[in-house]
């Protein structure tokens, strides 16, 4: 599932592969600070920041929410947060989630899922993941009775 996501969404721009494992999120601020000091300083140019692709784009303008904060790059008020859940039964280019009551749907699935926050300016394009965290997995506690998961 990642490596699909990472052709659909690859212009975020670190290894996922971080992101996997453990049921806590995962904040990346960090890199993002650190990835914008870098264009301050003039080690990375705009296009290399601004390069969401077309859908993550779309997606960004149909299932984006808004942030309060202006875009970091362009700072325009384009900026929103896209949320992409992966797992199984959902599409392998991850489902855009829109509402907390359906990532509260998603968490409660007994499959474990994953859920991916990228930060998405309109705008300029410029894309961060920004989060990562793990949904679902409530029957590995409480029940014995998932036989023959076909899927
Ligand atoms: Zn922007």
């Amino acid at each position: 599932m990642l490596c699909v996501w990472m052709v659909t969404v690859g212009s975020v721009k670190m290894g996922l592969s971080q992101a996997v494992g453990g049921r806590a999120g995962i904040d990346y601020r960090l890199m993002r600070e650190t990835i914008l000091a870098s264009w301050r300083n003039g080690r990375v140019s705009v296009a290399e920041l601004c390069d969401a692709q077309p859908e993550l784009r779309r997606n960004a303008e149909f299932c984006g929410r808004s942030l309060e904060s202006p875009c970091p790059v362009c700072e325009s008020d384009g900026l929103v947060e896209v949320t992409y859940v992966f797992g199984p039964r959902l599409p392998g280019h991850g489902r855009c989630v829109t509402s907390d009551k359906e990532i509260a749907r998603l968490d409660a699935r007994k499959q474990e899922l994953r859920g991916y926050v990228v930060e998405v300016c309109t705008d300029c394009g410029w894309n961060h993941l920004t989060r990562s965290r793990s949904l679902g997995g409530r029957s590995a506690l409480a029940a014995n009775d998932v036989e023959g998961v076909g899927g």
